[in-house]
């Protein structure tokens, strides 16, 4: 069973393997034994192996060991878990935070918290993975609605039952496509229908906002969307996930979020890590500058070319080719031209959408940014995209 399971995987050209990664992410690295252009990474600021952040996890490890030990409300917690979530709540301009393992844990225990049987969910269509696990596991009725689409939330709000519990959830910046929620409407209909609304802004944290605060920053809604989640795995170069909120609010998930209860406590050395980053960010601007000056190079260097990309806004610039095989040939051409970005494909993006999902850091050069475009034209080419 196993076994055909992943033949008709394999014969639908959606079969997915590891590959290994021989040296630190950053713009270059030595990938299954070659040299090549990483343009897949999430670590949008170059933090991941930034000296402060990397001598931050080393001296959190020999002061608390390599791991926790524990679930925190099990063996106490440590200092560094304690001063990441005063750091993000001020961050964030927020009361309070609390800190998960991971985003995928955040998401698949805080939305069972928030909501339960009887409730309704209503989520965008391209909304994360662990967001429509959450949602599934809460027992809530789910709905999704169309990408952005803001008429048919509100057809979907009114025609649910009067005083009918419910959740809107949507990604701050979308994962696969690198364009943002309409995030001003879904506010302005959270309010008149009375619901409340959990977003997602694990790719927005330290990419959007004139200071980094994310996609709720960029819209200027910090004072009206108080309660939201982002991970510390992306622009922040760590790994974990945090909620910031209202303090009574997180520390009724402290005392409710199954996947914060029931699971060991992150390493010291990664909440450290990314109490470090969130240091760094605010001190070297510059690095949001060299970031956007990159991006928008690739992205019209990429137009230019006549790729056909997403409605993206961010860092994250797909390529849309359509059919999986297509897409995984051309992410080989350009593997083979010393390019690594990923093909995309169902089930992570919608059928007939499959992409090659191009990220940008702020620590590629321009040279780089030249090499890539003369990789993608050429493979481009081979694929006959272009
Ligand atoms: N939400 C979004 C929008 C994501 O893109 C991801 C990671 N791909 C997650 C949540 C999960 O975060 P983590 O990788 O920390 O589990």
């Amino acid at each position: 069973m196993f076994e055909q399971h992943l033949h008709k995987l394999t014969t639908q050209h959606l079969s997915r393997r590891l590959r290994t990664l021989h040296s630190a992410t950053g713009p270059e690295v030595e990938l299954e034994g070659r040299h090549v252009l990483l343009m897949a990474s999430n670590d949008y600021l170059g933090l991941a192996t930034h000296p402060d952040v990397v001598q931050a996890a080393i001296q959190a490890t020999q002061q608390y060991g390599a791991g926790a030990g524990a679930a925190r409300l099990i063996s106490g917690t440590f200092p560094p878990h304690q001063e990441l979530e005063l750091a993000l709540a001020e961050f964030k301009t927020t009361s309070a935070a609390l800190t998960f393992g991971s985003g995928y844990l955040a998401n698949l225990g805080t939305i069972p918290a928030l909501i339960g049987r009887g409730g309704l969910i209503l989520a965008d269509r391209l909304c994360h993975a662990s967001l429509l696990d959450g949602s599934k596991l809460s027992g809530a009725d789910l709905r999704v609605y169309r990408h952005s689409d803001v008429g048919h939330l509100q057809t979907l709000l009114a025609r649910r039952g009067r005083g009918r519990r419910t959740l809107i959830i949507t990604d701050g910046l979308f994962s696969m496509d690198g364009d943002l929620a309409p995030l001003p409407d879904i506010v302005d209909l959270a309010q008149r229908y009375e619901t409340d609304l959990y977003v997602d802004d694990a790719h927005g944290t330290g990419v959007m906002g004139a200071t980094g605060r994310g996609t709720i920053e960029h819209f200027g809604l910090e004072s009206r969307i108080s309660f939201h989640m982002g991970t510390l795995g992306k622009a922040l170069g760590s790994s974990g996930a945090y909620v910031v909120g209202p303090s009574t609010l997180i520390e009724y998930l402290m005392n409710t979020c199954r996947s914060f209860i029931f699971t060991t406590a992150p390493p010291p050395a990664s909440a450290a890590a990314a109490a470090a980053a969130l240091r760094v960010l605010q001190r070297e601007p510059d690095r949001r500058t060299r970031l956007w000056a990159n991006r928008e190079r690739l992205a019209s260097g990429l137009k230019n070319l006549g790729f056909r990309l997403t409605a993206s806004v961010s860092p994250i610039i797909p390529i849309l080719v359509g059919d999986a095989e297509k897409a995984v040939t051309f992410a080989e051409q350009l593997f083979a031209e010393g390019v690594y970005a990923p093909a995309i494909r169902p089930p992570t993006v919608p059928e007939s959408t499959s992409r090659v999902r191009v990220t940008i850091t702020s620590e590629h050069t321009l040279l780089h940014i030249e090499q890539a475009l003369r990789a993608f034209e050429r493979a481009g080419k081979t694929a006959r995209l272009l």
